[in-house]
């Protein structure tokens, strides 16, 4: 009888816009205490826009948008996606732009009209040591505040002389998820290589138990692991390059279906719909599934 609850079981999950890929992993799903989202792309849609600049001494928007364009040239990032549309909206053109790099988890950086330039969050600032003069502590304030994450443009590994913020639009169906996991008794958590004003606000507007920020890549999955050492049963739930750790680290890996190939490696189950609600699908057919094969 096995194989034929299986087998109903992995059909209705592909009605209800999911995929099985690891069947333990699905059968453990019934008893879970804890699911850990990741943010942008995840319970935010990851489209992200640019909603505000601040430019320093001697820079205007233009020139800071052609630099930053520029020096975005290269990465798939959902940031720099904003930054060169904010560029083309404007009509500014891209700073053509050499030796680029791409500093996983905390920005990009390359070589433009004979300036090293970085563009990165609070992470990389403190990484490089660099404070910030008042006009852009209060602009990232204000922008924090907003739930809106904050780009610097860095010159010589010196200077912030511009900064970006960026909107990113919660999913509809993310507060409808959490509810519904709280109702049944499951912590949710969040995971993000984001500012702490940025996770702050989004976890609060979704009231989220517990949620750890600024996370490096190399790090989202010891968060994972930390959870476990406290005896708790771990969902992640993820889409990005960054979360295939964290995926494979999980009890029960769910990958977002638009999210990046890596990410879809790495989960147990994928959403084919994009929508965190099945997630509660998922346990609840999990729970009614293999309660029938006892
Ligand atoms: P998340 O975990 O929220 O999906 P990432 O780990 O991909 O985010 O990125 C973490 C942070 O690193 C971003 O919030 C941003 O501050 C910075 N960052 C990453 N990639 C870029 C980029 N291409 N341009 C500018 N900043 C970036
Ligand atoms: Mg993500």
């Amino acid at each position: 009888a096995v194989p034929l609850v299986v087998a109903i079981n992995t059909s209705t999950a592909a009605q209800n816009g999911m995929l099985i890929r690891d069947r333990i992993a699905m059968e453990e799903a019934r008893n879970l205490d804890t699911v850990m989202f990741d943010k942008t792309g995840t319970l935010t849609k990851g489209e992200q826009g640019v909603v505000g600049i601040q430019t320093g001494d001697g820079w205007d928007e233009a020139r800071a948008l052609e630099i930053a364009a520029g020096v975005e040239g290269d990465s798939e990032h959902m940031i720099a996606r904003a930054i060169r549309t904010a560029a083309e909206e404007r009509g500014v053109q891209r700073a053509s732009v050499s030796s680029f790099e791409n500093l996983r988890g905390l920005g990009v950086r390359a070589v433009a009209n004979g300036d090293t330039v970085h563009l990165g969050g609070p992470n990389l600032l403190e990484k490089l040591g660099i404070d910030r003069s008042d006009e852009f502590v209060s602009f990232a304030d204000e922008a924090g505040s907003n739930a809106q994450t904050v780009i610097y443009l860095i010159r010589q590994e010196s200077e912030v002389v511009a900064a970006f913020a960026l909107a990113d639009v919660i999913r509809e169906e993310s507060r409808q998820a959490i509810e519904a996991l709280h109702s049944m008794g499951i912590e949710v958590a969040m995971l993000t290589g984001d500012s702490e004003d940025v996770a702050k606000a989004v976890a609060e507007e979704l009231g989220i138990d517990q949620y750890f920020a600024e996370v490096l890549p190399e790090e989202k999955d010891t968060k994972v692991e930390q959870l476990q050492s406290e005896g708790k049963l771990v969902a992640m739930v993820g889409d990005g390059v960054n979360d295939a750790p964290a995926l494979t680290r999980a009890d029960v890996g769910i990958a977002i279906g638009s999210g990046t190939d890596v990410a879809i490696e790495s989960g147990d189950i994928i959403l084919v719909d994009n929508n965190p609600v099945d997630v509660v699908r998922l346990i609840r057919l999990s729970k009614a599934s293999y309660r029938k094969m006892q």
